[in-house]
């Protein structure tokens, strides 16, 4: 099943790998095991192992919109991707992190990896040369993010992949933003691919859960660290996942269209500044966008408005002002009070973040109905 489901379409994968139906009853969908406990003499299984049916499920799925090998589904973004850096490190090693990261991720790696004797250092990807000048001896993990939150920039996956290798250090990737239907980081040569399945997996702003795709030999070293950290995700969550991801290369597809539209629409209103968006001509890394991204640029684009941000968002009638991000309606969040709020104003200038800046998550919702919301609260 595994082996030919690489060659179906993502449309069909994303409905039927994993998804065996209920064989005693002739059902076409997964039944849902709540079990925690299980005849040992069959097979060890237990929710905290990773490897209950429902769980399996997931997992199947994500593997084959990944092209990866194999993974696991975790109780969150942050607890799969502190898992992985946990079960890639031990004390003494060095993450080189690239400088703009998801704010949780940033809040997480400063208060956490110096604790426990582990080094790290932010360093811009921009420049790959640059880059590679902050990998030190003790480097055992580069860790990157593309599109990044919240200014959409993108990482070289191909080249950082290829420095990684050359100095056999192993990389990991946030993949939330682009979604598993827009950009495969496995095929352009990186190692470990996480998601904060909160977001275009869960796709309905109802479900928290995590989800690392790999190699099997890399997610059996994390699955060992995962056991023990025991960010599991139980059965009933599973199968609202499994039902998310039926839909997610259609809900993507929309979105994707929408935020295109959005950013043309916003480039040449005058009300509005900066726009932010890979799908841009001008964005400065469209060419490697559309290269590493073959499926769309996705739903995420951010803008600076030229009046006061707060009262055009209590005017957003369709838009709701809300955090998070990758659910089927459109949200706004302003990164300085939500995402970035753990950040120095300092910090959030060297990265570029400013008081008007304005992250949008675009939804499934009607493309003229949305650009008419934003055209009246103007
Ligand atoms: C939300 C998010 C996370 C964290 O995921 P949780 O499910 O909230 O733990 C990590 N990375 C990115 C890019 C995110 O948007």
């Amino acid at each position: 099943m595994a082996a030919n489901s690489n060659k179906l379409s993502k449309l069909t994968q994303s409905v039927h790998v994993g998804s065996k139906g209920d064989s005693l009853y002739g059902g076409v969908v997964n039944p849902i095991y709540p079990s925690a406990a299980y005849d040992y003499e069959t097979e060890v299984r237990y929710p905290r192992y990773f490897n209950t049916p429902n769980q399996k499920a997931v997992v199947e799925k994500l593997v084959a919109l990944e092209n990866g090998e194999d993974g696991l589904v975790f109780s969150s973004g942050m607890a799969a991707i502190m898992t992985s850096l946990f079960a890639m490190l031990k004390s003494g090693d060095h993450v080189l992190f690239q400088n703009d990261l998801y704010g949780g991720t940033h809040h997480a790696a400063v208060t956490e990896l110096n604790r426990y004797g582990m080094e790290y250092s932010m360093v811009d990807v921009s420049d790959l040369k640059t880059f590679e000048k902050a990998i030190r001896k003790n480097t055992k993990v580069i860790y990157v993010e593309t599109p990044s939150n919240p200014l959409l920039k993108i990482t070289d996956l191909k080249g950082v992949a290829k420095l990684a290798r050359k100095h056999g250090i192993i990389t990991i990737i946030d993949n939330t933003f682009a979604s598993p239907v827009n950009q495969n980081p496995i095929d352009l040569g990186i190692d470990i691919v996480t998601h904060s399945g909160t977001k275009y997996i869960g796709g309905h702003s109802d479900i928290t859960c995590g989800v690392v795709v790999s190699s099997k030999k890399l997610t059996d070293i994390i699955r060992k660290s995962a056991v023990n950290f025991g960010g599991t995700l139980e059965a009933q969550t599973c199968y609202l996942v499994e039902r998310s991801l039926k839909t997610i290369v259609l809900r993507v597809q929309q979105q994707n269209k929408n935020a295109l539209a959005l950013a043309r629409f916003m480039e040449s209103e005058p009300k509005i500044g900066n726009v932010f968006y890979p799908g841009l001509k001008t964005h400065p890394s469209h060419a490697i966008a559309k290269k590493q991204m073959p499926g769309g640029f996705g739903g995420m684009l951010s803008f600076e408005v030229k009046g006061d941000p707060a009262k055009f968002l209590s005017k957003l009638k369709l838009i709701k002002r809300a955090i998070s991000l990758g659910g089927v309606e459109s949200t706004i969040t302003s990164p300085v009070r939500t995402s970035h709020a753990k950040l120095s104003a300092a910090e959030r200038k060297s990265l570029g973040i400013s008081d008007k800046l304005l992250r949008f998550s675009v939804g499934i919702e009607e493309t003229e109905d949305l650009i008419n919301d934003i055209k009246q609260a103007l």
